[in-house]
């Protein structure tokens, strides 16, 4: 099994608006279980295509009770807040208080192509609107005000100049203990 680079803040990837998914094959198929295998790795609870440079708007998660895939979703419908500490496996070891609504309604489609319908909270609905924000070539940076965000930036920059990957433990979506 290839093993997928996860990319970081700074790959123009990561900005990209990403594409519909056209046609859902075998190729897709096989990049989802590498996803999968380079989420787990991580370790993480989400991956979006974007994440392993291919600009698709598809994404993986596993919240713990089996993996899953979401084709070309999309939020109908969202509601409440709720500020949470979130982070990033493309942006690696930082966490910031975020505020996003509490619970959305979603329509995607699986692997099959049969369209499903969410409505998720908490967690799960967190997870998924920082998936879609990769979709739309957001990061968690944009929350930001100036200040965190020089900081952040200055924090990114020199681990660069020192060479250092992603550390392990960083979740995506979700700071995990
Ligand atoms: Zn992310």
């Amino acid at each position: 099994m290839a093993s997928l680079r996860i990319r970081v803040y700074g790959d123009p990837v990561l900005r990209r608006v990403a594409d519909d998914v056209t046609d859902i094959d075998g190729a897709m198929a096989n990049l989802c279980q590498d996803m999968f295998a380079a989420m787990y790795e991580a370790p993480g609870i989400g991956l979006a295509a974007p994440q392993v440079g291919v600009s698709q708007r598809f994404f993986v998660y596993d919240f713990g009770d089996g993996p899953g895939i979401l084709v070309n979703p999309e939020i109908t419908d969202s509601d409440g807040e709720w500020t949470y500490n979130e982070g990033c496996l493309s942006v690696p070891e930082l966490t910031w208080e975020i505020v996003r609504p509490r619970s959305i309604h979603l329509k995607a489609y699986d692997l099959d192509g049969n369209e499903v319908s969410i409505e998720a909270e908490d967690l799960q609905a967190r997870l998924f609107q920082h998936e879609l924000d990769h979709l739309e070539g957001r990061i968690l940076l944009d929350y930001l005000d100036d200040d965190q965000r020089r900081e952040a930036k200055r924090i990114l920059r020199q681990r660069a100049m020192n060479g250092q990957g992603p550390p392990a433990g960083t979740g995506e979506g979700l700071s995990l203990p």
